[in-house]
């Protein structure tokens, strides 16, 4: 069967290898179909993935059709398309047994820390397969990068008339608006890319998306009708944007960084503190909000957001372009359905 490998910096390969043994009990073998690109992958690829181990198969964002079962397994059926859940928590620490599964002490997430979905087959548990309900494996293949947003979105808790801010409007970042959007709050978004902003607009994901000019808290105040928000959600991954939204929530407010950042973040401290700013990490997602995802997709114009689209064939070429913001890349899909090499 087919494999993709990233070798090396800059070095993917194509490879026909032994299919998969019978999927063990609970598990289930699952024929892979499509395989979001995100960030980490075209980090991975470029070799700026901190702690980023060669060779690996890539593939985290997945959408497959069920092809065997293994033993004991009832909660889905040979033919089943369904999205994956790639964080494989160790289920016995402190983080998993409190429900927090997507932050537990010893994840492996397929496609980084152990191999992932660039491949025709693949074993995996059956609990971490999430069912379609007729959504398109196009939009299966979305959930796990729209679930990160929905997680945070969760994190955040919000009330039915607080006033949202999104700082970023990457990928995450419109994922945190869908769902905001979801819980029917109006948000308001900043970036600084006239790009991001229309697609966030013309998506009707936002109420307003504002350019955070040189001074960000004025242009959100002024978004605000002078006031600040309760809540703001960062997904920018930058350290001066992270260091600036610490201005952003009014006092009693929230400040969610979705996005994290390689190295350390400075915060004046009397401010935060009188402000009484509450400070939440949020990191991956777990099945819930998967399942929210999911629930919400329905709403989504999904071929508006996958504005690029590759093969098996053509991937070694086309993904390192991706990189470059001028591509205007939403969402690049590689079609496994497309292969002709093996
Ligand atoms: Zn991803
Ligand atoms: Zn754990």
């Amino acid at each position: 069967m087919l494999q993709i490998t990233l070798h090396d910096v800059a070095d993917l390969r194509l490879s026909d290898v032994a299919m998969p043994e019978a999927p063990p009990p609970g598990w289930v073998q699952v024929r892979v179909r499509r395989v979001g690109i995100c960030g980490t992958d075209l980090h991975a690829y470029a070799g700026r993935q901190p702690f980023f181990r060669y060779p690996r198969v890539l593939g985290h964002e997945l959408a497959v059709t069920v092809h065997a079962l293994g033993a004991g397994v009832q909660t889905v059926a040979v033919g089943d398309d369904v999205a994956v859940r790639p964080y494989l928590e160790c289920g016995s620490c402190r983080a998993c047994c409190t429900g927090r599964t997507n932050c537990c002490e010893r994840l492996t997430v397929l496609g980084v820390h152990i191999d992932g979905g660039m491949r025709a087959f693949l074993n995996l548990p059956a609990t971490h397969l999430h069912h379609a309900h007729g959504v398109a494996l196009d939009g299966l293949a979305l959930v796990e990068m729209l679930s990160i947003g929905f997680h945070a979105v969760r994190r955040a808790n919000p009330r039915a008339d607080d006033t949202v801010v999104v700082v970023g409007l990457g990928p995450i970042g419109l994922g945190v608006c869908l769902a905001a959007r979801a819980r029917g709050l109006a948000v308001i978004a900043v970036d600084p890319s006239p790009h991001r902003r229309a697609f966030a607009s013309d998506q009707r994901l936002v109420a307003q998306a504002i350019d955070p000019g040189t001074d960000v808290v004025a242009a959100v105040r002024a978004a605000c009708g002078g006031s600040l928000p309760d809540v703001v959600l960062d997904a920018t991954g930058h350290p001066a944007a992270m260091e600036a939204s610490f201005g952003l929530p009014i006092n009693s407010g929230t400040l969610v960084f979705v996005g994290l950042v390689q190295g350390d973040l400075r915060f004046a401290d009397p401010e935060f503190h009188r402000r009484e700013v509450t400070l939440l990490a949020s990191r991956n997602a777990t099945a819930i909000d998967f399942d929210a995802v999911i629930a919400a997709l329905p709403s989504i114009d999904i071929g508006a957001w996958v504005t690029h689209r590759t093969t098996p064939a053509t991937l070694a070429t086309e993904m390192p372009l991706w990189r470059d913001p001028a591509f205007g890349v939403i969402k690049g899909m590689l079609d496994m359905d497309a292969s002709t090499v093996c």
